[in-house]
């Protein structure tokens, strides 16, 4: 389905966006992923290669937080291979601090990497895609922008920054060719899911009415969909996979 399309994938070493970047090698694509570290972004190519030897993926780790430095990262991208189809804004990080705790820098560093870091990647990449005449821009949103949570209010009021974003980069960018949506994930079966105990897990399963988690694969089959030509009329779509669970 992305046969011969370059990927730039953040976030890419682990869980959903790990997914998402194995779902776009099988499906034809050549990705770069992004990582916070050397050693998680060698570590997750490592595990790709062992899949598949054919596969052509390569890696890097700018800081999301640093225009410039992200620009720089796109920039070669586009020096390898002379164009960037999609790009993939997964790499996030998620809060449950009560907000009587809360610090003016707590509120900060995660506004600046799920919410500033995507700017600093898609400015760079748009102008690359308006150049090419086209490409594909998808987020990842949260199920918890649509219907808040009980603590940890950064999380929620990023992801709806995120989902505001989307909607508007799909209005400016939609004449250009460039289709812009987010994908609004549920509780999915990542590092942080899958380390909780039985008895917690057991009373979110029961308030999802599918009666399951969900799998990173389930996430990352949202976002084939949308990089590929099934979905060359979708854009400004924020595409919730949660098993219904948001209230
Ligand atoms: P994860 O913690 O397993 O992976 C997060 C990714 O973000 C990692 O690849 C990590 O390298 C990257 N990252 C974190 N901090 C970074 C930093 N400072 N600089 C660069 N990269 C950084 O989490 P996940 O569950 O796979 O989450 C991926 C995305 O999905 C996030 O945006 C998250 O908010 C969203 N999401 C997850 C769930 C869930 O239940 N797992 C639900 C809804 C939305």
């Amino acid at each position: 389905m992305l046969k011969g399309k370059i990927a730039v994938v953040t976030g890419g070493t682990r869980g959903i966006g790990y997914a998402i970047v194995k779902k776009y090698l099988e499906n034809g694509a050549k990705v770069v992923l992004f990582g916070s570290r050397e050693e998680t972004v060698e570590k997750a190519l490592t595990s790709l290669k062992e899949e598949n030897a054919d596969w052509e993926v390569s890696g890097d780790y700018p800081n999301l937080k640093d225009a410039k430095a992200v620009e720089a990262a796109i920039e070669k991208v586009k020096e390898k291979y002379g164009r960037i189809d999609i790009l993939v804004n997964n790499a996030g990080i998620s809060d449950s601090k009560p907000v009587t705790d809360y610090t003016a820098e707590h509120f900060e560093n995660i506004m600046q990497l799920n919410v500033s870091a995507i700017i600093n990647a898609i400015m760079p990449a748009a102008k690359i895609m308006k150049e090419q005449g086209g490409g594909c821009i998808i987020n990842t949103s949260s199920m918890v922008s649509l219907c808040g949570q009980p603590s940890g209010v950064a999380y929620p009021t990023s992801k709806s920054a995120v989902n505001g974003m989307t909607w508007s980069l799909a209005r400016e960018l939609g004449p250009s060719g460039i289709r812009v949506n987010a994908v609004a994930p549920g509780i999915t079966k990542t590092d942080m899911v899958a380390a909780l105990p039985e008895k917690m897990i057991q009373p979110l399963i029961n308030a999802i009415p599918l009666r399951r988690v969900g799998e990173p694969e389930d996430v990352a089959n949202a976002f084939l969909f949308l990089a590929s030509d099934m979905a060359a009329y979708v854009t400004g779509e924020i595409l919730s996979v949660d098993g219904a669970m948001r209230s």
